[in-house]
């Protein structure tokens, strides 16, 4: 591979994080649960400690912090498990047309067993107006759902005006945040957040981990009946393999963070720079301000198609994303660029390159000097494109 610029879909696994998770692997196999030896009071206290790293990384309390399965999990866990558990006090949820299918995906699972569901649309840049979810919010509101940062355009929400709406009429809220570790400070008491989801894959830990942030005093189902373990709310033996390799990567993720983002800030504004300069009837989708995620940068092509990008720049040794049809396994493009408005033709060509903080320099120059060519030849296979040029020439 020549160019890895696909980080919003999943990251690599750091060296560091492999040598935290092994151990649990090998020598620390104990069962947290078994506390009468040696080798199972390890694994407790790994437990615990492991749920203080985390907690401490966010600015939790460790009893707040709910390890789960995966960033998907997490999403479904904190909006069916608050719904169902405050179904006497109301059944309307307030979520945004540009979430992660997981969120979206639950909404309508609830809207087919009593639940009301509203979808807030976005501006042309994907954002989320505070007082649209103040105006949306009714006495039958129990929960709003918002993401910190959007995967596929890179918007970054106005967190924490939605969540003092949210206080102020006293309406659960939770955001699903995980894009946006590791490309900005997260902590859940500036936000202002009830709940918290986020997922390990995503910032250089491993499949399979995510972390559910639940404020004591939330009100929420458990997800999984069984033991005892997370507090009785998630039963199952704990994953501390996986838990290790999520606190170590969060840990990493937040070191010298204000130097990595300037870093991805860098990569991402040169892909920006040098695809807008050199390919034309192209459009930046999502914010060109300080609200975008320092590692996104997504563009639509007119008179291309976003499958064939991908394929000719698979050729090119680059691996990256599209909103485009087949890409997302249906007939319609990205639920996301078309609310923020984008015709059909256009959202299909489209392409997501993100970078991260292992990203070189070298893999961004030569996705710029790569990509031009490929967009031409694609053009040149397209009738409408061919209208164009001729009414240019005129
Ligand atoms: C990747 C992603 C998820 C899902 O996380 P998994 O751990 O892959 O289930 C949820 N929300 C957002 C915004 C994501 O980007």
């Amino acid at each position: 591979m020549k160019a890895y610029m696909d980080n919003n879909a999943t990251t690599s696994l750091k060296k560091e994080v492999l040598e935290a998770m092994l151990p649990y692997y090998t020598e620390v196999y104990g069962n947290a649960s078994s506390k009468f030896y040696e080798v199972g009071r390890v694994a407790e206290k790994a437990n615990a400690d492991l749920h203080k790293a985390v907690a401490d990384q966010i600015g939790a309390k460790p009893n707040e912090i709910y390890f789960t399965a995966s960033g998907c999990e997490a999403d479904n866990w904190a909006i069916k498990g608050v719904a169902f558990a405050n179904k006497n006090k109301g059944n309307h949820i307030i979520t945004t047309s540009i979430e992660h299918h997981a969120v979206l995906g639950a909404c309508e699972f609830l809207e087919k067993n009593g639940f009301e569901v509203t979808y807030l649309p976005v501006d042309e840049f994907g954002r989320v107006s505070p007082e649209e979810v103040e105006n949306a919010i009714t006495d039958k509101t129990i929960l709003v759902s918002i993401m910190t940062a959007n995967n596929e355009i890179g918007t970054v929400e106005p967190i924490s005006e939605i969540a003092k709406v949210c206080k102020a009429h006293k309406v659960i809220f939770h955001t699903d945040s995980v894009q946006a570790i590791g490309h900005m400070k997260i902590d859940v008491n500036e936000m202002g957040v009830d709940m918290l989801s986020m997922s390990a894959h995503k910032f250089h830990g491993p499949k399979g981990v995510g972390v559910l942030y639940i404020k004591s005093g939330v009100k929420i189902d458990n997800l999984i009946h069984g033991g005892g373990q997370e507090r009785g709310k998630r039963a199952a033996t704990e994953n501390l393999a996986g838990m290790a390799g999520l606190a170590k990567a969060l840990e990493l993720a937040n070191t010298d963070l204000d130097k990595k983002i300037a870093h991805m800030k860098y990569l991402r504004d040169k892909l920006i720079k040098g695809i807008s300069e050199k390919i034309p009837y192209s459009r930046l989708n999502g914010p060109a301000d300080d609200t975008r995620l320092c590692n996104n940068v997504n563009f639509s092509f007119k008179y291309v198609e976003g499958e064939s990008i991908l394929m000719l720049l698979d050729m090119k040794g680059v691996a990256a994303s599209s909103g485009s049809a087949c890409a997302s396994g249906s007939l319609d493009p990205s639920h996301v660029l078309l609310a923020i408005g984008l015709p059909h033709e256009i959202a299909h060509g489209s392409l997501r390159l993100s970078v991260g903080d292992e990203t070189t320099e070298e893999e961004v120059d030569y996705v710029i000097e790569v990509l031009p060519p490929i967009i031409e030849r694609l053009r040149m296979m397209s009738p409408l494109y061919e209208e164009v040029l001729r009414k240019e020439v005129k």
